[in-house]
């Protein structure tokens, strides 16, 4: 894949990069090792003052930032401002928080015949961060924020149609102060990732993107004793129970899907309706996903802009095709418009067999999936026959039925009540194909750190 800008709403190229030469890749390497000699060492008052103003800076850039996203990667404006902000209030939050989530565990002493016994959080050195261009700011900063503040350097692989986002990150911490080699970003294609991972420099990975880009990046590092973490897809259940405040549960459904374009690993993809609320439910989501507005991303009043690839597209058409070829039921969209740009109509399919594609593969885009179940264990079963393990969502008022899905299904995140949305505060990842590792919290903080057990007599 070409490393360049091409505007989704129009297809047009608007800039093109070159990747790094060998010789420049290895100065890279080489200036992040180096810096880590010292940059572990800063105290995390230095840290956070560096971490602050980064924050203060990116606060202040809100605007152009939001409209590079949108020119690179088509998310309306609205919601590229509302990501700068997360960022920001993600920065702060490991900026406040660091130093606490990293602070000596102390153990009992007694019990190991030891005067004194913990444990030490400790930074790893040079990781490198394999990252997706659907959130192109926020995936790539919740990495970076806990990474920094942890000690540890940054090497930034970004997805090749962001480079302009991927230069501005590497380039916002310098301004912010942090020494040069703290955090870089490696304009290179995927075809150079496994160079860097086998580099001897590089101790760790992250990579949050698609099952097979991480599997591959996974492989690769096992088979060099590289720790790493995975943030892959997801096909998020959204159930809908009698007893849920149906105004909400659509509502917040409409927002689930089609949030990012649909283009989110924790969007709702399949919405599981009991029996008794179905008709209610399809009536009132199909109208709703029918009445969006499909358009120009940087117009305000745009609620759907296009995909950001023409391939992702295409994918998404062909998911919906090999449904309704096998017998699905298009109740609103399923067709691409007739446009410039790579945009398809938001979508909603129902009648959905084990045998289509689309119930077991990742919709990445603004097609629903409509299921109607007879009760909680059928919504359940349905809800966890997916490879993956992502978020998860479930409305009931019923308590009995909260816990149920609470303790029964298959996901890293479940919501009740809401939509999964990520949050600095809480653990987000996954398990089965969805990934494994922990970001966000003080727990993604302390997925690249040493826990080095002390022992004094
Ligand atoms: P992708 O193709 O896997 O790309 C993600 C990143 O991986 C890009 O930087 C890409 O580089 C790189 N890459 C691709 N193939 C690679 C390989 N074989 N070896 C090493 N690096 C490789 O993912 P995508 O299709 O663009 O993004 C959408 C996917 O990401 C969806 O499945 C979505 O659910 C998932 N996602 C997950 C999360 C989460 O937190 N769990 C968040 C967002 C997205 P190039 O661009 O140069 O190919």
């Amino acid at each position: 894949m070409a490393i360049a800008t091409i505007n989704p709403t129009t297809g047009e190229t608007l800039k093109t990069f070159e990747s790094l030469s060998e010789q420049e890749l290895d100065e890279r390497l080489a200036l992040a090792a180096a810096e880590f000699t010292t940059y572990r060492t800063t105290d995390f008052k230095q840290r956070t003052a560096w971490m602050q103003s980064a924050a203060d800076l990116l606060e202040s850039e809100q605007g152009q930032v939001a409209r590079m996203m949108t020119t690179e990667m088509g998310k309306t404006l609205v919601e590229a401002r509302n990501e700068v902000a997360k960022c920001v209030k993600g920065m702060r939050f490991y900026a406040d928080h660091a130093e606490a989530f990293l602070a000596d565990e102390p153990a009992d002493a007694s019990a190991v015949g030891a005067r004194r016994a913990y444990a030490r959080y400790q930074p790893l050195g040079p990781v490198l961060a394999v990252m997706p261009w659907n959130f192109p700011l926020w995936q790539a900063m919740r990495f970076a924020a806990p990474a920094l503040m942890a000690g540890n350097v940054g090497l930034l692989k970004h997805a090749s149609n962001v480079p302009q986002t991927a230069l501005y990150l590497g380039e916002l911490f310098a301004r912010a102060g942090f020494p040069p080699g703290c955090f870089q970003t490696l304009l290179i294609g995927s075809d150079q990732v496994e160079r860097v991972l086998r580099d001897p420099r590089v101790v760790a990975a992250t990579l949050t993107g698609s099952e097979p880009a991480g599997r591959s990046v996974a492989a690769i590092a096992g088979s060099e004793v590289k720790t790493t973490v995975l943030e892959l897809g997801g096909s998020d259940p959204y159930v809908v129970m009698p007893s849920a405040d149906l105004d909400g549960a659509v509502a917040t459904a409409v927002t689930a899907r089609v949030q990012n374009n649909g283009q989110s690993c924790i969007a709702a993809k399949r919405f599981i309706v009991h029996a008794d609320v179905y008709e209610d439910f399809t009536d009132r989501f199909v109208a709703r996903i029918e009445a969006l507005r499909v358009g120009d991303p940087v117009d305000e009043s745009t609620n759907v802009g296009p995909l950001a690839t023409e391939q992702g597209r295409d994918d998404l058409e062909m998911l919906v095709t090999d449904a309704v070829v096998r017998g699905a039921r298009v109740l609103c969209g399923g067709f691409t418009p007739d446009r410039p740009g790579w945009f398809y109509q938001p979508t909603v399919i129902t009648d959905i067999t084990p045998e289509m594609r689309i119930f077991k593969e990742e919709a990445f885009g603004p097609v629903a999936s409509l299921y109607r179940v007879e009760n909680i264990d059928e919504a359940l079963a349905l809800a966890n026959a997916t490879d993956f393990g992502l978020g998860s969502n479930a409305w009931t008022t019923d308590e009995s039925e909260q816990e149920r899905f609470i303790a029964d299904l298959e996901a890293g995140i479940v919501t009740v009540n809401g939509m999964v949305v990520s949050y600095p505060e809480l653990p987000f990842g996954g398990i089965k194909n969805s990934g494994y590792g922990r970001e966000l919290s003080a727990h993604g903080i302390r997925e690249f750190c040493n826990l080095k057990a002390v022992w004094i007599g």
